[in-house]
């Protein structure tokens, strides 16, 4: 356990860097949003009760509609090495696309258990897919809560697509934009990159298996969600060129954004703005509704979604909130930069977690808002802190001009709460 303060560029600033006890949910986490955006995947985790009973937490039970994901369950036997797992695996995934052929895309999701008995999950998708070629396409990656956050299921995920992308059978992408996003902001995306004049604007991940994005050398990718290290070298390797720019939150970070984008294929700022005039003031009109709500507030993140950084340019930038400290799970520089260097040098940027000693700075700090896990904000809320929980954040559609309103709301609403709770 260690706490070690470090000067990191690109701000030149310090980073308090700790790595100590932390309190975060698993990579499976990811599937609860992934499989709302590849509407023909299946997710199959391998893994325990445990794993069942999160997924089933988390997402409900679904009831009227065919499910998406299950959890093929590890047993005793598999665990104590008195059975193959691959045989029983090999008939689960059989009975399971007998039964469903509407799956052209399924997913073994690797867990804890899976991976303390080192089942080769890779080479299963390998196999399997070759089995169920051409109708069913089979992946594998990790959703393991070991050494993992519940954002790095999504990365994991979408980095074992980009190996099998193709080149070739279609045209490629121009512009790739990476990262799970709502229907409804993904389709505000495509409209706006589009009237700007970017050619072949194609996403990861797709809508459909058969919608799944070419690539080629002159591919250039943006990131839509900031914690997508892994897809990223993913794509770096196959040829792709990373655009860097802030992450499309607010009005301002959405221009930026989009700005970004066009600047990469030689478009002129005067057509962005163009385009870009009616929704922005449309999303300024909406952020003005919460920002005497929300000036002068104090925020303090706790590190769990990775999207702390660019929602503290938010509310730092476009609010008037006031950072009191910044904890992210893990600092990828090369993709934060733009972000980072936009929050002011008062405000602690800290990486990684050592639970006990921050609790002990955000109970010293008393912010008025504390954005965090689950497991740490019902005892805050008992301490009295207000808090919003970082999950939400990624659940609930809050990218782009539209949604700028709706992510400012979901800070103000707290702070309102606690005031009629206060009268
Ligand atoms: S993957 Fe690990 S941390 Fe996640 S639910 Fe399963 S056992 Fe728990």
């Amino acid at each position: 356990m260690s706490t070690t303060l470090i000067s990191s560029p690109p701000a030149g600033r310090d980073i308090l860097r700790e790595r100590g006890q932390r309190e975060v949910f698993c990579g499976l986490t990811g599937i609860v949003w992934l499989h709302r955006s590849i509407q023909d995947a299946f997710f199959l985790i391998v893994g325990s009760r445990t794993c069942a009973h999160l997924m089933q937490s988390a997402a409900g039970v679904m009831i009227f509609a065919e499910p998406r994901f299950a959890t093929a369950i590890l047993e005793d036997k598999d665990l104590a090495g008195l059975a193959d797992p691959n045989d029983e695996l090999d008939k689960t995934v059989d009975r399971l696309l007998a039964r469903r052929p509407d799956i052209k895309l399924l997913f073994l999701v690797g867990s804890c258990p899976s991976e303390v008995i080192k089942l080769d999950l890779s080479k299963a998708a390998t196999r399997l897919s070759a089995r169920h070629n051409p109708n069913v396409r089979v992946l594998s990656y990790s959703g393991s809560g070991i050494e993992t956050t519940f954002t790095q299921g999504e990365d994991a995920c979408l980095a074992s697509m980009v190996e099998g992308l193709a080149t070739g059978t279609k045209p490629a992408a121009s512009l790739l934009v990476v990262g799970a996003l709502a229907d409804v902001v993904r389709d505000q995306f495509e409209r706006l990159l589009t009237k700007i004049g970017i050619p072949d604007v194609q996403f990861l991940p797709p809508k459909n298996a058969s919608e799944m994005p070419n690539i080629d050398g002159d591919t250039q990718y943006i990131l839509a969600q900031p914690f997508l290290r892994d897809t990223s070298l993913a794509l770096e390797k196959r040829g792709a060129q990373h655009i860097a720019a802030s992450y499309p939150l607010g009005v301002d970070g959405t221009t930026a954004w989009l700005r970004a984008a066009a600047q990469a294929f030689d478009i002129h700022d005067s057509q962005v703005n163009s385009v870009t005039e009616l929704p922005a003031a449309r999303g300024r009109k909406a952020l003005e509704r919460y920002r005497d709500k929300l000036k002068d507030k104090t925020v303090f993140f706790f590190p769990d979604s990775q999207l702390e950084i660019p929602l503290a340019r938010f509310l730092t930038k476009e609010v008037g909130m006031t950072a009191l400290e910044v904890g992210t799970p893990y600092l990828h520089k090369d993709y934060l930069a733009d972000d980072l260097t936009q929050l002011s040098a008062e405000v602690v940027i800290s990486e990684g977690q050592d639970v006990e000693k921050q609790l002990d700075r955000c109970r010293e700090a008393k912010p008025d808002i504390t954005v965090c896990g689950l497991g740490l904000a019902n005892p805050l809320e008992d301490e009295g802190f207000t808090t919003k929980w970082s999950i939400e954040l990624i659940f609930t559609p809050i990218q782009g001009y539209d949604q700028a309103g709706d992510l400012a709301e979901l800070f103000a609403r707290p702070l309102h709460r606690k005031t009629r709770l206060a009268v």
